[in-house]
C-alpha cells in the first residue's frame, strides 16, 4: 500500500475544506470499497479524511413526509429502519440483496453510492482500463463482457454501476445533498448525479473535488411507497476467457440491472428486463411507466 496520512474530521464543512486543502485527499467512511482499492493500488490517495464522526448517522422525517438519510447511516441500519421497511420496501430489499451482514454493518449510504465498478478488468492492473488509467484503453470491449453494460456505454467504457442501493434510490427519485469546501450546499437529483462514461469514464459523478455528501433524501411518493422488487442472482457462467473476479467482488446482481425482477408472486412471472445503463444506475423502464406500475409487487 502506498503511504498516506490520516485525519478525522469533526464537521461536514471541515471535512470538505480538508479535502480541498490536501492534494490527492479522499474521504473514508466504512472503508469496505476504498481500502480494497488501496490494497490493489487502484486508488492511491495521499491523505484520508475520516467522515464517520460528523453527526451524519441519523434517519429523520422531512416536512413533506419523506425521509432524510444521513451520509454515514450504515446499510444495516437503513435496511432495518421501521419506516424504510414499511414505506420503501424496495430500498430495504435492495440493501439486503447486497454484500454480507458484516459488510452492511460498516458500509454507509454515501460510500455505497460512490463505490467503484466491479468490471473485472478494472481490478486487473495488468490490463488496460480507461476508468483506472485514463487513455489506456478498454479491455472489456472485445473481451469478457458478462455483467457489463449494453446501453449507456461509450467507446471508452462499458462498465456498469455496482450499487444495488443506488438503483432503488433512483427508482425512488432520491436527492443527494452535499456541502463544498466553502460551506455552500447543493441538492442534486439522483437522476443527474451520475455521469455517462463518454470520453471520461474515470469521472463518475457530478461531484466537485472535495465535495462531501451529507445526506440522501427521499420524497413522499405514495404511488411508489409499497413497491418492492426482488433481484434474483444469476450464477456466473464459467468461461476460460473470463479473468478472475476479485475475491471481494459481489456478483453484480441488481446493480447491473441484469437481474430478474420479480413482478408478482411465483417464479413464472419473473421477468428479465436486460436493462443495463452503464455507470448510471437506472431502474428498468417498468418502474418509470405508470401504466405498468401495477406489475410491481405491492404488499
Ligand atoms: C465482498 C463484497 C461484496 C459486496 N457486495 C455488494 C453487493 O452485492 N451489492 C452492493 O451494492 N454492494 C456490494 N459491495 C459494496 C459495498 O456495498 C460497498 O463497499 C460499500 O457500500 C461502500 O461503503 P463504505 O462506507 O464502506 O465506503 P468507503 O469504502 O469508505 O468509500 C467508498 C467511496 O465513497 C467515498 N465517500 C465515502 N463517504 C463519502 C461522503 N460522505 N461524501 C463523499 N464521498 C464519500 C470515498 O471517498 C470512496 O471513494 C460489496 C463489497 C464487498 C467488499
Ligand atoms: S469497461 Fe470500463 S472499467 Fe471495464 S475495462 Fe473498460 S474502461 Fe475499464
Amino acid at each position: 500500500m502506498t503511504p498516506f496520512t490520516y485525519e478525522r474530521a469533526d464537521s461536514p464543512a471541515g471535512a470538505a475544506s480538508a479535502a480541498s486543502r490536501v492534494e490527492g485527499a479522499k474521504f473514508i467512511a466504512g472503508g469496505t470499497n476504498l481500502l480494497d482499492l488501496m490494497k490493489l493500488q487502484i486508488e492511491t490517495p495521499a491523505h484520508l479524511i475520516d467522515v464517520n464522526n460528523l453527526g451524519l448517522d441519523k434517519i429523520e422525517p422531512t416536512p413533506e413526509g419523506g425521509l432524510r438519510i444521513g451520509a454515514s447511516v450504515r446499510n444495516t441500519a437503513l435496511a432495518a429502519d421501521e419506516r424504510v421497511r414499511r414505506d420503501y420496501g424496495l430500498l430495504s430489499r435492495a440493501l439486503l440483496a447486497g454484500a454480507s451482514g458484516q459488510l452492511r454493518n460498516k458500509a454507509t449510504t454515501a460510500g455505497n453510492l460512490l463505490q467503484r465498478t466491479r468490471c473485472p478488468y478494472f481490478y486487473d492492473t495488468n490490463m488496460p482500463c480507461n476508468k483506472r488509467e485514463p487513455g489506456s484503453g478498454c479491455s472489456a470491449i472485445g473481451g469478457f463482457t458478462r455483467q457489463l453494460a449494453v446501453i449507456g456505454v461509450s467507446d471508452a467504457c462499458i462498465a456498469t454501476h455496482p450499487s444495488d442501493m443506488a438503483v432503488a434510490m433512483r427508482a425512488l427519485d432520491a436527492t443527494v445533498e452535499t456541502v463544498a469546501d466553502d460551506g455552500s450546499a447543493r441538492r442534486i437529483p439522483i437522476a443527474d448525479f451520475y455521469r455517462l462514461p463518454g470520453d471520461t469514464p474515470h469521472i463518475e459523478t457530478v461531484l466537485q473535488p472535495g465535495e462531501l455528501i451529507t445526506a440522501v433524501t427521499r420524497p413522499s411518493r405514495p404511488a411508489a411507497l409499497r413497491s418492492t422488487a426482488r433481484c434474483a442472482t444469476a450464477p456466473p457462467t464459467p468461461s476460460r476467457s473470463s479473468p478472475s473476479r476479485p475475491s471481494s467482488s459481489p456478483t453484480v446482481r441488481g446493480a447491473s440491472l441484469s437481474a430478474a425482477w420479480r413482478t408478482g408472486r411465483g417464479a413464472s412471472r419473473l421477468r428479465r428486463p436486460r436493462c443495463r445503463a452503464g455507470q448510471r444506475p437506472s431502474p428498468p423502464n417498468c418502474w418509470r411507466a405508470p401504466s405498468r406500475r401495477m406489475r410491481t409487487h405491492s404488499r
